[in-house]
């Protein structure tokens, strides 16, 4: 048996999976936000419950956090919880005396999805989150490509091409930069491009309900998220080249999402190369915690140093 956990802003999703990663029982908390060391009990007392309930102590902990996970000291980045200059996997190795394996939840979504899930049997599989933000991860034979920090798959802070300038709006990133994609890709971002197009505040699933029920406003919106997510997907073509790209997070559930995807992706393909399967996740919200498991058995590249 291993224990997965999935670290939000606001929850811990804890799982117990069994030998074959098929989940057992499952449990969700609140993440304590108050200190990095508040954050760390709500982790253990998890883990701790995971291993009650398998009735075995040592249990392998893989888990999955927003933001990246720092290659060399462990440290969190780039995340929207309590963060010190102290190594998360290591502080949880010397309280519980077990190994730890903490990475992007992204890169848990794809390497859940490429090993058993939509991407199965692909050679390169590419796991693109469309939700609250957006972010991705890659997985090679199955394995999870780590890069030198970590870094593949942020394709959520690449630049929208010049050629979308005077249609979208151009706004400061929770990175700092501007003009990155997940500012209008993301969930938050849908809602901000239909209100920038329309006037209208509506959230991400309803202008996609709007639209399918054939409203104007809406049907505008969405056709011109689709050509931006479309042209990110091309991007993650022209630079990975994956045989399957697999969709997940809050807009993956947007109905029909990937005829809609790629029919668009179709207009603006190079000449003679074929398009990447696109296939919306198998294991859908419990994919991060499912690939926070497999951390111990399908991650390459250079471990972390604690
Ligand atoms: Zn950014």
């Amino acid at each position: 048996m291993i224990v997965g956990i999935d670290l939000g802003g606001t929850k811990i999703e804890a799982c117990l999976f069994d030998h074959r990663l098929e989940p057992m029982i499952r449990r969700r908390t609140a993440t304590p936000t108050s200190s990095f060391e508040a954050m760390l009990d709500g982790l253990v007392d998890q883990y701790r419950w995971a291993c009650a309930e398998a009735g075995q102590q040592g249990l392998k902990l893989g888990i999955g956090v927003p933001g990246t996970v720092d290659r060399l000291t462990g440290r969190l980045l780039a995340s929207n919880l309590p963060s010190t200059d102290k190594s998360l996997p290591r502080e949880l190795e010397q309280r519980l005396n077990v190994a730890v394996a903490a990475e992007n939840d992204c890169k848990c979504f794809a390497l859940s999805e490429a090993n058993g899930g939509a991407g199965a049997g692909a050679t390169t599989v590419f796991g693109l989150i469309l939700g609250t933000g957006c972010g991705g991860g890659v997985c090679h034979r199955g394995a999870l490509v780590r890069g030198l920090a970590g870094l593949p798959g942020e394709i959520g802070h690449l630049g929208i091409p010049v050629g979308f300038a005077g249609r979208v709006p151009v706004l400061t990133c929770a990175c700092g930069r501007v003009g990155c994609y997940e500012t209008l890709v993301s969930g938050p971002g849908l809602q901000i491009l239909g209100r920038w197009m329309t006037g209208d505040d509506a959230p991400a699933p309803e202008i996609a309900a709007r639209a399918a029920s054939g409203a104007t406003g809406a049907t505008a919106v969405m056709a011109l998220w689709c050509e931006l997510v479309a042209e990110l997907l091309l991007t993650i073509q022209t630079s990975i080249d994956p045989d399957h790209i697999v969709l997940g997070g809050g807009l993956s559930k947007i109905p029909g999402i990937t005829g809609l995807l790629t029919a668009r992706m179709q207009t603006t393909l190079m000449e003679g190369v074929p398009l990447p399967q696109l296939s919306v996740a198998q294991f859908g919200d419990a994919s991060g915690v499912r690939g926070a498991a497999m951390l111990h058995i399908h991650a390459t590249g250079p471990a972390l140093q604690t």
